[in-house]
């Protein structure tokens, strides 16, 4: 911004500095920067304490599905409050909401998957699924079998094990991670790490991974395999049309569990409720959250298969649980949000409608002489930023930061990953609005290539 900022919006910058610590966040970096505040949003705009409009590219962080400013939602919550603000969930007792919650989740989950146990957030929903696979495995009289899976630059979450399940190695160096008993394979990323493979050929390649590391741990001690169906924090990275059938080839020859993380690709953003239904997987756990709440109030869960469920029977007390598993008013909030997405279609209309055309116009951008990939699959999508679009060499000091800025400035909220720029926008965001999108994506395109290619 060249203007000069308000003395409100340097009122709370001060805040920012002098007394919070943000998340995912260079302390340093921002204070000199001074924070972005975001004070109200409606639809798939957000706007800034200096009055500035901004399309929301990225649905906040992957999860208001729904958009902005839906009232019946605050309302949900607003009733919930009164009637019943709180009750746990630990001795054998429930409430109405988190019951209608399970049961309305089961309804539009895959078939076989009709229970949830519900946490505080995606990287609890992680937690919960690292302790309930061993667990399972222990009551099967299989103790051994504790060791998951996970992929390099896979993202689960940011508690202990949801960094450790994930593979990014910034992650890991803070913190003495992963945990012991997590392991990980290579990432289906073609773009970046298929050299001269053909996608087709790479896919295959990937998958075959997860059986060589099996056979290298012992099947006997591997308790599960955890992916996100699309990679969404690791930069939208779509596997190749092979990935997924060979994956399920290998996963049928081996007695170990698979977690399909659905915190991103669940409910609708494939255009499908799950990214498992998109590809035809069929896992045994699948955690959830962003959204489940469309963001509006922070809740997650794990799907579980109901063999698993059936053993878990068997276990005794399962000693594990959060004082807000199920809180009544973000299921609440979650049940009023299932509500919208079915009766208003939007699944329906982004599968048929909304995404194909966001592709589309998507593709279009592939002919920017700084794109050398455009690609995405339902309400997400990235960009692959080169230097040379034959050979795929990137910029020696990276591009992604600067285009990032650009899309700032012009108010449009695009993240970059390294130079992998990505949207996920929200699922109610319409056909003119995508025309929006587009057009900004390329005036910051065209104002990097300006900078980077002169
Ligand atoms: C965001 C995310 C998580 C973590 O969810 P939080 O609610 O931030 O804890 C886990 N898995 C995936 C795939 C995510 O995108």
């Amino acid at each position: 911004m060249t203007k000069q900022t308000s003395a409100q919006t340097q009122h709370w910058q001060a805040l920012s500095r002098e007394h919070h610590l943000a998340p995912f966040t260079d302390y340093k970096q921002l204070n000199e920067k001074g924070a972005r505040i975001i004070t109200k949003a409606e639809g798939v705009y957000l706007w800034d304490s200096e009055g500035n409009k901004i399309l929301d590219g990225m649905a906040g962080l992957w999860c208001m599905n729904v958009g902005y400013g839906r009232k019946e939602l605050a309302e949900a919550a607003y009733k919930q409050m009164q009637e019943l603000p709180y009750y746990n969930l630990f001795f054998q007792t429930a409430h109405p909401p988190v019951l209608e919650l399970a049961k309305a989740i089961a309804d539009i989950a895959p078939e076989g998957m009709n229970h949830v146990f519900f946490t505080g957030s995606g990287s609890e929903s992680n937690d919960t699924v690292l302790r309930m696979v061993r667990h399972y495995w222990s009551i099967k009289g299989k103790p051994q079998k504790k060791v998951v899976i996970g992929r390099w630059n896979g993202y689960h979450g940011s508690t202990v094990a949801g960094v450790s399940l994930g593979g990014m190695k910034a992650l890991h160096s803070q913190g003495d991670l992963p945990i012991p008993g997590i392991v990980h394979i290579p990432q289906p990323y073609w773009y970046g790490e298929g050299g001269d493979m053909s996608p087709d050929e790479f896919g295959v390649w990937a998958a075959e991974q997860l059986e060589k590391k099996i056979l290298e741990v012992g099947e006997e001690n591997v308790a599960a395999f955890i992916a996100e169906p699309i990679q969404g924090a690791g930069g939208v990275i779509v596997p190749p049309d092979t990935y997924w059938p060979k994956i399920r080839e290998i996963l049928a020859k081996y007695e170990i569990l698979f977690i399909a993380d659905e915190v991103i690709c669940g409910f609708g953003r494939t255009g499908e409720w799950f990214g498992s239904q998109y590809y035809g997987n069929a896992p045994d756990l699948m955690p959830i959250a962003k959204g489940l709440t469309s963001g509006y109030i922070p809740m997650g869960g794990v799907i579980v298969r109901d063999e698993i469920v059936d053993t878990l029977n068997e276990g005794g007390e399962f000693y594990h649980g959060f004082t807000y598993s199920g809180h009544p008013v973000a299921a609440a909030v979650a049940l009023e949000n299932i509500r919208i997405l079915r009766e208003e279609k939007i699944v329906e209309t982004v599968k048929a409608e909304t995404a194909p055309y966001l592709q589309k116009r998507w593709q279009e951008l592939a002919d920017h002489p700084l794109v050398g990939e455009a690609r995405g699959v339902g309400m997400v999508a990235a960009l692959e930023l080169v230097k040379n679009k034959k050979t795929r060499e990137r910029f020696e000091n990276g591009v992604g930061m600067l285009c990032r800025e650009h899309c700032f400035r012009n108010g449009l909220i695009m993240r970059a990953v390294g130079d992998t720029m990505i949207i996920s926008p929200p699922l109610v965001i319409s056909k003119p609005e995508i025309d929006e999108l587009i057009t900004l994506a390329r005036k910051c395109l065209d104002q990097t290539a300006a900078v980077v290619l002169s």
